[in-house]
């Protein structure tokens, strides 16, 4: 039986845990925090959503960041302070924004959360986890009859290769939320996304993990991972703040903390973060709040039924790897999310509420890094930027197929950086 040791243990270092432990592999994993799933996938927004699939690295997306300096309120905010530790990947980001390159990431990130989806349904079903789950779709909600029309000539691209939804009027919207009344007016339209699912993140990865210990496999929890060492170009050991783990196979899944470690062994992973927020507050007496998660495209946030809470979630912002969740940002996304849910105002209680915020391991084609890099017995699976909960069980998967040597059945994102060659 070989070893394995997995760094990190967010939603994907979990799923990749699990699925090479079901293959036969004996499995240690690395993590800094006393439990998984405590940094970015502990308060994402929640949703499993092959809707979301395309990269923010998109044709005009340059031109907008340009545009959105200094803005407070931008989609995508990048801090001036960031720019010098980040204009590589910057450049590479800008280089991937042509139609033709956004479409084929788009393709790879769809299969990818298609074949996710399908893993984490049969988790699911097997161990009889639950998180909070809710598999009654995703609205997605437009005010401009333009951005309604492009959007929905991009979904429609998608089609054939497997995004299924169905495009609403305003009254049609209304009528699957009735909590979306107060915003009918102003409505151009919504599209909705059956297949689309929810669930809590944290407790999903943690359950997961549970099952993980309770078939063998070995924790290291507050464990800080300080290096990887080589010899003859191949991995030997990880070097700790508790010691030294020898190891002859090695997966690095610290998320946007990935780049950092192998940059040290001279390999470049393209990944940045980009800082996210997420305001958690219970549902308490909020008696018309949505049952159904709306993504709200002109006032960009996404509000989001968990079990008996309620999680508003927006906002990316450049800014190195600060994790403050500024109060004044979440204060904002609060706000928008009133306008279009009136009565939040008087239900939101800030006292009840657990701001938090989170950095997405973001790549310059927006699709994960997924497989084996140039060093022999060292493996990557990180990078899934805003797709993580999205994409893990499917990652997971194909990375512990790639490493028994077997075909994960879906053409992976392509290898980007010097990571792999
Ligand atoms: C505001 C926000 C909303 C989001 N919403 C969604 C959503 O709705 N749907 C979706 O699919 N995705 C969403 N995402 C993205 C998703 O949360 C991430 O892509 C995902 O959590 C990344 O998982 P990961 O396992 O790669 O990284 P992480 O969860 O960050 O895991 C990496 C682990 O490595 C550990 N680590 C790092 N360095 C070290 C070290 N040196 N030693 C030991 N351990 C270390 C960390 O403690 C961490 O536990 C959102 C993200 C944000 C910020």
């Amino acid at each position: 039986m070989a070893n394995t040791i997995v760094l990190g243990a967010g939603a994907v270092g979990i799923a990749t845990a699990y699925y090479l432990e079901r293959a036969g592999e004996k499995v240690t994993v690395i993590e800094r925090q006393p439990a998984a799933a405590m940094e970015t996938s502990w308060g994402n927004g929640g949703v499993i959503h092959a809707s979301e699939i395309e990269p923010w690295s998109q044709p005009g997306m340059p031109r907008n960041v340009l545009r959105w300096l200094g803005h407070e309120d931008a989609p995508l905010l990048l801090r001036l302070s960031a720019v010098p530790h980040m204009w590589g990947w910057g450049l590479r980001f800008v280089l991937n924004c042509t139609s033709a390159r956004f479409r084929r990431h788009c393709a790879a990130n769809l299969a990818l959360a298609l074949h996710s989806l399908r893993s984490l349904q049969e988790i699911r079903a097997e161990l009889g986890l639950s998180y909070d789950q809710a598999t009654n779709g995703v609205m997605k909600i437009y005010r401009s009859a333009e951005a309604f029309d492009r959007a929905e000539r991009s979904f429609r691209l998608l089609e054939p290769l497997g995004l299924v939804f169905r495009r609403l009027s305003a009254a049609g919207a209304v009528a699957i939320e009735p909590a979306l009344r107060s915003a009918a007016t102003e409505l151009a339209g919504a599209f909705h996304f059956p297949n689309d699912e929810v669930g809590d993140c944290n407790k999903f990865t943690q359950g997961l993990a549970g099952e993980c210990a309770r078939r063998g496999v070995e924790f290291h929890y507050e464990t800080v991972v300080r290096a990887i060492e080589t010899d003859g170009g191949k991995v030997t050991v990880v070097v700790t703040d508790k010691g030294r783990l020898p190891a002859s196979r090695i997966v690095v899944a610290l998320g946007s903390y990935t780049g950092l470690l192998l940059r040290r062994l001279g390999l470049e992973a393209p990944i940045y973060p980009v800082k996210g927020l997420s305001i958690t507050f219970p549902r308490g007496d909020w008696a018309d709040a949505p049952r159904m998660p709306v993504i709200d495209d002109s006032h960009l946030f996404g509000l989001v039924p968990i079990g008996e809470r309620m999680r508003i979630s927006g906002s990316a912002e450049i800014a190195g790897f600060d994790t403050k969740p500024a109060r004044e940002r979440c204060d904002a996304i609060v706000g928008n999310a009133s306008k279009t849910f009136p009565s939040l105002k008087q239900a939101f209680d800030p006292g009840k509420a657990t701001f938090w915020a989170g950095l997405r391991p973001v790549t310059p084609t927006g699709s994960p890094l997924i497989g084996r890099t140039r060093i022999e017995g060292l493996w990557v699976n990180a990078g899934h930027g805003h797709l993580g909960w999205t994409m893990a069980c499917g990652s997971g998967r194909a990375l512990a197929d790639l490493i028994g040597g077997k075909d994960p059945g879906i053409v992976l994102p392509e290898p980007q950086g010097s990571v792999f060659h």
